[in-house]
This record gives C-alpha cells, structure tokens and sequence, in this order.
C-alpha cells in the first residue's frame, strides 16, 4: 500500500488566519534541564493545518467535533485538480466535465502553495459548486487551502451551503504530490468535547482492495 501524507507539519512556523492563535509549543520538563522526562504542551488554533470543522463552527446550533460520524473520514475519496486564478471560486462549471464517482471529494486549487508561507488571495467554493458536488452524492469536500470560503468572505457562503446541504469539510490538506484518481482516505478528528474543529493527520491510501 502507498501512503500519501496530505498533512503539513504543525509546528510555529505553520500559517493560521490572520489574528488566530499559531502553534506554539512550551516545554515543561526537558532532560537538559535535569528532568527524567520530555513534557510539552502546547497553544493552538483548533483549525491547525489539515482539518476537520465541526457544524458548530458554521451554524448556530450545529454539532460539535466530539460527536462527528467517523464514517464519513474515512473511505473511498476522488482527488481532482481544479487550478483556478488566485482569489477566485471553483464554481460548478468547473466540475460538470468531470465524473464523481466517490463519496468524497478532495479538489486541489494549488492556490495556497506553501502552509507555512500564508497568502491570502487562496480560492474557495462557490455555493453552485458545492450544491453540484452535493447533487453527485458527494458527503464530504476536502480542499488544499484554509477555507472552504475565501479570506475576506464574512457571509461564508460555501461554509453556509455545506451546512444546509449537511456535507462535512476538511481543510488545509496539501495535494501536490497526489496525482488525480481515487484512494482511500483516513482523516479522523479527536473528540474534543465542545470544540468546533479538530487537527487530523490526513493520509490518502493507493492500490488498497477495499469492498
Ligand atoms: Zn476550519
């Protein structure tokens, strides 16, 4: 079985949005300083490099990550490249060409390049695609950039289609070395209790026979 790691690596240097809460390790016992042990704790943003949001982070009364259906996270997941102008929204056109044939959909825009480097012109959803993929019996949407919505969006507007068409999303997950096809995702969220998203270690895997 091949793996590919679709996971950026957390650490300091790895880019939130701007004003949220970075990855920031502290080390609390430390052999160099005569503990028996290594101990850290750490801050961070729950929407830390690839991710999952929970409802609750979108809708009012959505539920939170600790009560999230696994099934959903793992399972068979169409990679497809959509490369788009920075800034703009894969719309549903962009799709319509291209079969879906997995209950998952994870669409490459290449239009956040590098995780530790944050710009801010990535692109998103349009409402018309994400209704689309839902039309295809597509329960979840994966995407290489923070957010199913652009940057300056304050309406949300996939975000808001993703929930009434009750999909799940994954986010900030890194596609360049996955070439298009279908594998066997796993990307499963810590059950945070109230927390609205959760950090996952996204893989994808190839050539598994799966029935
Ligand atoms: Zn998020």
């Amino acid at each position: 079985v091949k793996i590919y790691d679709i996971t950026p690596v957390i650490h300091k240097g790895l880019g939130v949005f701007p004003g949220d809460q970075i990855f920031e390790p502290t080390t609390v016992m430390d052999f160099k300083n005569g503990d028996n042990l290594l101990l850290t704790k750490f801050m961070t943003t729950t929407h830390i490099g690839a991710h999952v949001d929970a409802p609750s982070h979108y809708a009012r009364d959505g539920q939170s990550i600790e009560s999230a259906d696994l099934q959903i996270y793992m399972g068979a997941a169409q990679v497809i490249k959509i490369p788009r102008p920075q800034g703009l929204r894969v719309e549903k056109k962009h799709l319509e060409n291209i079969k879906i044939v997995a209950p998952r959909v994870l669409i490459q825009t290449n239009s956040f390049p590098n995780p530790d480097q944050w710009n801010a012109d990535f692109c998103g959803l349009s409402t018309g695609a994400v209704e689309y993929l839902a039309s295809q019996k597509v329960k979840l949407i994966g995407i290489d950039t923070p957010s199913m919505d652009p940057q300056d969006d304050k309406e949300l507007e996939s975000h808001n289609a993703i929930n009434k068409n009750d999909l799940r999303i994954l986010e900030g997950i890194v596609l360049n070395q996955v070439p298009e096809g279908v594998y066997f995702l796993i990307a499963l969220p810590l059950p945070i209790k109230g927390a609205e998203a959760s950090p996952v270690r996204a893989v994808l895997l190839d050539k598994v026979h799966f029935n």
